[in-house]
C-alpha cells in the first residue's frame, strides 16, 4: 500500500508521535479499528496517548499490558485500548468477550494484534512503527475502504515523507 501513495512518515521524537496521534484523532470516526504494530518501545502506546488526548481525554493513558484492555469514555465516544502482548492464547479473547467490544460503535486500538490471531476482526488501519536512528518511522496501511479514505484525508504537512 505504501507504494500506492501512503509514504512512510518520519517521527523524529516523542512529541512527533504524540502529534501524529492527535492528528489521527481529528479524522477517526467510530466504528473504527486501528492496529499498532512494532517491537517493544516502538511508540505504540505513545501514539495511542496522543490519539486519546486529541479526542479530549485529559487523564493518564496507561499501557494495558497487564489488563489486556483499558476502556475510555470521552463524551459519547467509547475507546477500547488493547495490548495483547501478554495474551497466552488467542482463545482468551473469546473469554473476555471480544465480540462485545467490536459490536459497540467504538474506536478500538490494538497493540500486538498478531497475538490475537483469527479472533481479531480485520483493522481499518494498521500503523507500523519502527525505531529509526533516534526517532521512529511510521508506515500506514489501510485495511478497509474506510481506512483508505482516512489515509487519503491525512494531512501530510509538517511530516517529511521518508
Ligand atoms: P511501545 O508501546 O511500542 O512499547 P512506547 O509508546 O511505550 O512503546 O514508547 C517507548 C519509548 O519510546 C517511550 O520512552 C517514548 O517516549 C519513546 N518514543 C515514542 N515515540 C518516539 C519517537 N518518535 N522518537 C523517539 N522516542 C520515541
Ligand atoms: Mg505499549
Amino acid at each position: 500500500m505504501t507504494d500506492k501513495g501512503f509514504p512512510a512518515i518520519d517521527l523524529p521524537d516523542e512529541a512527533a508521535t504524540l502529534d501524529f496521534g492527535r492528528r489521527l484523532a481529528v479524522l477517526a470516526r467510530p466504528p473504527l479499528c486501528i492496529h499498532l504494530v512494532g517491537d517493544l518501545g516502538a511508540g505504540k502506546t505513545t501514539l495511542s496517548r496522543g490519539l486519546l488526548r486529541g479526542l479530549g481525554h485529559e487523564g493518564s493513558v496507561k499501557s494495558p499490558t497487564y489488563t489486556l484492555v483499558e476502556p475510555y469514555s470521552i463524551g459519547s465516544l467509547q475507546v477500547f485500548h488493547f495490548d495483547l502482548y501478554r495474551l497466552a492464547d488467542p482463545g482468551e479473547l473469546a473469554y473476555i468477550g471480544i465480540e462485545d467490544y467490536f459490536a459497540a460503535s467504538a474506536l478500538i486500538l490494538v497493540e500486538w494484534p498478531d497475538r490475537g490471531g483469527a479472533q481479531l476482526p480485520n483493522p481499518d488501519l494498521s500503523c507500523y512503527l519502527a525505531v529509526c536512528d533516534e526517532g521512529r518511522r511510521l508506515r500506514l496501511e489501510p485495511g478497509s475502504d474506510k481506512g483508505v479514505a482516512l489515509c487519503r484525508q491525512f494531512p501530510r504537512e509538517g511530516f517529511s515523507a521518508a
